[in-house]
């Protein structure tokens, strides 16, 4: 195996929460990125890939481990890699051109030597004529290879990538990637290795040399895997669909494993979510639940996840939450990939809908922890209602900030549905439909 030119060797990354817990974002993870090879990132969003790829470059310290940049520590040297974002991230008052010179000038290039340079390279991707242009005048894929101009300017190493046909169209997605895996084979750049962050696993599999598969909560290496298919790649070709297939069972199959908890050397707590006690809910809403089950029906019960979602021109990260949400409440249970009905959920696929909410609302308090306190909250207090920002506090100690609203948001949604309570979102406090009621009543 080549050296490596940039190896991270048991990073993580936490972040602080304002309790004595920490949130784990990445457990500790050894990754090495080699000459020669394109490597695609693939996991659920969420599950820590930009933050991966952050450390990766450099642009973020890991909490702990380290990244060596040709085997030094790479805080400690200078190094050479280019960033693509999915939001082009261009200046938008600057010109195309002077877009591209600017990192150029931000390494101290003179003006002669980088215009020559700027311009040879908005040539390569296809922008001549476009040199004066403001990137607002330029459609989504011209902006994106202004992108990729500029971090190809610099004649980077390593080429990064997070996202970066996800803002664009298909059409104007599938050109780009086409024309950059040609000047990636034809040698035109001086790139030794590409690593791009995606969450379309046919990107990965058209593109990659070798690809890993994140899991979350906290993020992970699930796998790591060579590609050994040949260029072109045919989308049609058995062992592409195939490989396409076991990724989406990796991806949809639970971890069958706990690791450690991990623990860090001034000895204070680090939690693994996975062993918290509130389950991540899937941000899924009941009637999309009950729309996968009819679907799943109308298929005899059983459903390879991959070939639903393509049926359903889903993307994977769109359909995911709902299987996951279906499988919480009991309503399919997924194995390697393939989802089955469960007699309950094939009750709730079929059923009216007042006889939906009657099977939603057990089958949510049986599994759903959260669910389960706020109606316990609600039933000891004497006037039937409880401040959201209880739960809140709760939840915090255990979720990003952003995550804890979310998973409110979600448990008032499920909780309305299944008329367990309501919500009164100008005084956020949870109500006892009952004590409403008599409020009224009274
Ligand atoms: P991905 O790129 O795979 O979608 P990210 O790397 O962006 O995932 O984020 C991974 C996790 O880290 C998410 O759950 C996110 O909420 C959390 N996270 C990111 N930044 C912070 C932060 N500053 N504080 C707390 N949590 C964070
Ligand atoms: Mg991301």
């Amino acid at each position: 195996m080549p050296q490596a030119i940039i190896r991270a060797e048991r990073v993580e990354k936490y972040y602080a929460q304002p309790s004595e817990n920490r949130i784990q974002v990445i457990s500790p993870t050894d990754l090495s990125i080699v000459p020669g090879e394109i490597v695609a990132l693939l996991g659920p969003s969420g599950s820590g890939k930009s933050t991966l790829l952050r450390m990766l470059t450099g642009l973020s310290i890991p909490s702990a481990g380290q990244v060596y940049w040709h085997e030094k520590p790479i805080d400690t040297v200078e190094t050479n890699v280019s960033i693509v974002f999915q939001s082009f991230a261009l200046f938008p008052w600057l010109t195309v051109l002077e877009n591209v010179e600017a990192p150029l000038q931000a390494r101290g290039m003179e003006p002669v030597e980088r215009r020559k340079r700027a311009i040879k390279m908005l040539d390569t991707v296809g922008l001549d004529g476009f040199q004066h242009a403001y990137p607002k005048e330029l459609s989504g894929g011209m902006r994106q290879r202004v992108g990729f101009a500029r971090a190809l300017v610099v004649e980077p190493e390593v080429l990064f990538m997070d996202e970066p046909f996800s803002a664009l169209d298909v059409l104007t997605s599938e050109n780009l990637r086409s024309e950059l895996l040609e000047l990636w084979q034809k040698k035109s750049m001086p790139t030794q290795s590409i690593f791009i962050v995606t969450h379309n696993i046919e990107e990965a599999v058209l593109l990659a040399d070798r690809i890993i598969v994140l899991g979350r909560n906290p993020g992970h290496v699930r796998v790591d895997f060579k590609v050994a298919l040949q260029h072109p790649r045919d989308r049609k070709a058995a062992a592409f669909t195939q490989l396409v297939d076991y990724i989406y069972k990796v991806l949809t199959q639970p971890d069958a494993q706990m690791p450690a908890l991990p623990v860090t050397g001034d000895g204070r707590r680090v939690r693994d979510q996975r062993l918290m006690s509130y389950q991540m809910l899937p941000h899924a809403r009941p009637g999309g639940i009950a729309g996968l089950l009819e679907f799943m029906i109308d298929h005899g019960g059983k459903a390879d996840i991959y070939r639903l979602a393509d049926d359903l021109a889903f993307e994977i990260d769109d359909l995911l939450p709902i299987v996951d949400a279906s499988s919480l409440l009991g309503f399919l249970s997924v194995n390697e990939g393939d989802a089955s009905l469960t007699p309950v959920g094939a009750e709730y696929g079929n059923a009216e809908i007042l006889r939906q909410k009657e099977i939603f609302r057990e089958v949510a308090v049986e599994n759903v922890l959260l669910l389960r306190q706020i109606m316990r909250a609600l039933e000891a207090k004497s006037d039937g209602t409880v401040p959201e920002e209880f739960f809140h506090d709760m939840l915090d100690e255990q979720f990003s900030e952003e995550e804890t609203l979310r998973q409110l948001e979600t448990a008032i949604n499920w909780g309305r549905f299944a008329e367990l309570f309501d919500f009164d979102a100008s005084r956020r406090r949870f109500i006892l439909p009952s004590k409403q009621a008599s409020e009224v009543d009274g």
